[in-house]
């Protein structure tokens, strides 16, 4: 008998650490740190907006809006909000990744403080305190709509909010935007104060423009799908305007990281730390926003938690951050800009190579990598002259705020993150998004100063990143065959991870090339002892190669790991009927049924244990229990008839004979 796998019920034991800044005192520090004169008093108390919406449209380069200067894209609506309210030029967001980066927006804090890294980081701890918190326990309805698994509740963005729509189709990892605009416009037509988020997923990759965005951006989806994104910010603002609620709403747009489309060899994001992927745009309209208001100098994204607190009125005993309210800027004052700090650690999780931060002061932006880099972005916006050896003193200056950022994050609380506790469901969903890489970074992210530069690495990130996408596109599509070919590939160019031997045994395990599946599923326990699945997958591949006490081994680790999961220790038990070790084979089927005693498989089997060992009468009353569990089940009548058979009761076995062959039991020989 079979028993399927359960993949909700094992989790990732890897234990990459962190560091992470939870506590207030950090962020007070962190924000004295990057102190400076104030600014002058805030202009007269604007009018207090009602309600607020964010919209964040993911993957969207500022420079694709017309009010950012694009020529040959139409966004008449971002823009027409930015003209009647403000917009700025110089927005960063501070890792290029969508859940840490949406993390810091709703907690005004950087990655490090937070504690998100990454998109396959665990849940965000309770203790970080969320924008929605805020306006909930002030009394605003509190609705979020947004459009992808990476930020669907298992993110921890959900605390605060009333409604949190997230609800993909099943083994999905987006929706379209017009379906979360539509749910989103309904939610908020009859209320007069709420706080919404809209996310749109859109102009991720695959740029997929719909209608007729398909036919005018033919030759450049992602602008298409930037196009539609901007239609869809008309119909929230549409909706707001026909409610009569749009004059008393704080409208905010913006986005989790840019597109790098090609710049610096990058395709996507993630990866550099670059303004094509790090600038972002942002637009705020409404009550206390001066119209025609450009902010000047550097905005961040860690600065909107602060911004609409105080904006709304909520700030009194609000939690400290490191951000910055733009509120004075915004009704016309006087920006006094700070620096943004940025990070990409994929480099050093997915591929071992080194980590980038980043700062932005003004016009400056300093890079540290094994090879530092430093740019002057009034002149040179697309960061292609590095000047790092002209600008010595500027560059050392530079250096040492991300240095005392990066001793901050030192002296911070750990914790755990990565894929440890993520769900390999969610890991593969994830993967298929190009999110999984390699893998095979160290424990912790160090600065050893000999990892390999991230830019001398960039086809090699490429190729892999490439090849473990395409693989697991074609696993999870049901094409194993097409699977193997460019997994395969990837361990030739020298990946030799956890996730490629996993997924490699996957697919040998569904073309049934068992002693392959289990030669891959050696490696990958070998590099992640603590994968349960891993094991699972390794003793079904040991049973069907007739390796039975391989398999006991296996599954014997299996349940070491998941010692309250019955489907775990059914297989153990089967496992040892299979060579013949009955009272192990009785106890372990025993503790499953303890914990679980619905599923009439488990009783079938007991039976066919203590039939095996010559216990006739308990293997009858487990049969008993299986047939009354699952009256259809012919097999499950037939071997109660030859317990009773065997027991010497013959009406009571004809009886049980004639129920099985009514239901096709035993199967007629052809
Ligand atoms: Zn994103």
């Amino acid at each position: 008998m079979a028993v399927g796998p359960n993949p909700t019920k094992i989790r990732y034991d890897r234990r990459l650490m962190f560091l992470r800044a939870a506590t207030a005192v950090t962020t007070l520090a962190l924000c004295a740190a990057c102190n400076r004169t104030p600014g002058p008093p805030p202009a007269p108390p604007p009018s207090v907006p009602s309600s607020v919406l964010i919209v964040t449209i993911d993957t969207l380069r500022a420079d694709r809006l017309g009010i950012y200067g694009a020529a040959n894209v139409a966004t008449p609506n971002m823009d027409a909000l930015a003209r009647e309210g403000a917009w700025a030029p110089q927005a960063d967001a501070h890792v290029p990744l969508t859940r840490p980066s949406h993390v810091s927006l709703f907690t005004g804090r950087y990655p490090a403080e937070h504690g998100i890294r990454d998109n396959v980081a665990p849940t965000l701890q309770a203790d970080v305190p969320l924008l929605a918190e805020r306006f909930q326990r002030a009394g605003f309805a509190t609705g979020a709509f947004v459009a992808s698994v990476v930020l669907d509740r298992q993110s921890g963005l959900a605390r605060g909010f009333d409604r949190y729509a997230d609800r993909l189709a099943p083994g999905t990892d987006r929706r379209p935007g017009d379906e979360v605009v539509s749910e989103a416009i309904a939610w908020l037509q009859d209320k007069s104060r709420f706080l919404a988020w809209v996310h749109l997923y859109d102009p991720h990759a695959p740029y997929l423009p719909p209608g007729r965005y398909a036919g005018e951006y033919a030759d450049r989806p992602y602008d298409g799908t930037v196009a539609w994104s901007d239609e869809l910010v008309g119909r929230l603002v549409q909706a707001l305007r026909q409610a009569g609620t749009l004059d008393r709403t704080l409208v905010v747009v913006t986005s989790d990281h840019g597109e790098a489309l090609g710049e610096h060899g990058e395709d996507v994001h993630g990866y550099f730390v670059y303004e094509a992927t790090l600038r972002v745009p942002l637009i705020i309209r409404g009550p206390g926003v001066k119209a025609g208001t450009r902010v000047e100098g550097v905005a961040r994204t860690i600065d909107l938690f602060p911004t609409l607190i105080e904006m709304a009125g909520l700030g009194a005993g609000a939690p400290a951050t490191s951000g910055r309210s733009l509120a004075v800027a915004l009704a016309g004052g006087r920006h006094d800009d700070q620096p943004s700090f940025g990070e990409s650690l994929m480099p050093l999780l997915q591929y071992g190579w080194s980590d980038l931060r980043a700062v932005r002061d003004g016009r400056w932006k300093y890079i540290l990598a094994p090879k530092p880099e430093l740019y002057d972005l009034d002149r040179d916006p697309g960061e292609l002259r590095n000047l790092v050896d002209a600008e010595p003193a500027r560059a050392r200056a530079l250096r040492a705020s991300v240095a005392a950022q990066l001793k901050l994050e030192q002296t911070s609380a750990r914790t755990a993150t990565a894929a440890a506790g993520v769900p390999p469901e969610m890991l593969e969903r994830l993967g298929a998004l190009g999110y999984i890489g390699a893998g095979g970074g160290p424990a912790s992210p160090t600065r050893d100063g000999a990892r390999a530069d991230p830019k001398d690495k960039v086809a090699d990130y490429k190729a892999l990143r490439e090849l473990m996408q395409q693989g697991l596109v074609a696993l999870r599509s049901g094409r194993p065959s097409d699977a193997v070919a460019p997994l395969q590939a990837a361990a030739r160019r020298g990946v030799d991870s956890h996730e490629l031997h996993y997924y490699l045994a996957r697919a040998y395990l569904a073309l049934e090339r068992w002693r392959d599946a289990a030669a891959e599923y050696e490696r990958a326990t070998a590099k992640l002892p603590g994968d349960a699945e891993a094991w699972r997958g390794l003793g079904r591949s040991r049973v069907e190669a007739r390796d039975g006490a391989g398999a006991v081994r296996a599954y014997e680790k299996l349940v070491s790991l998941a010692p309250r999961d019955p489907i775990a220790l059914m297989q153990l038990g089967e496992a040892y009927r299979d060579v013949a070790r009955f009272q192990d084979a009785t106890r372990v089927i025993r503790e499953a049924l303890a914990i679980d005693p619905a599923p009439a498989q488990y009783w079938n089997s007991l039976g066919t244990v203590l039939g095996a060992s010559g216990r006739m009468a308990e293997a009858e009353q487990a049969f008993a229990e299986a047939t009354t569990r699952e009256p259809a089940n012919g097999l499950y009548a037939y071997n109660r008839a030859l317990a009773l058979q065997a027991l010497g009761r013959r009406d009571e076995a004809l009886v049980q004979q004639k129920r099985a062959a009514d239901l096709g039991y035993p199967p007629r020989a052809r």
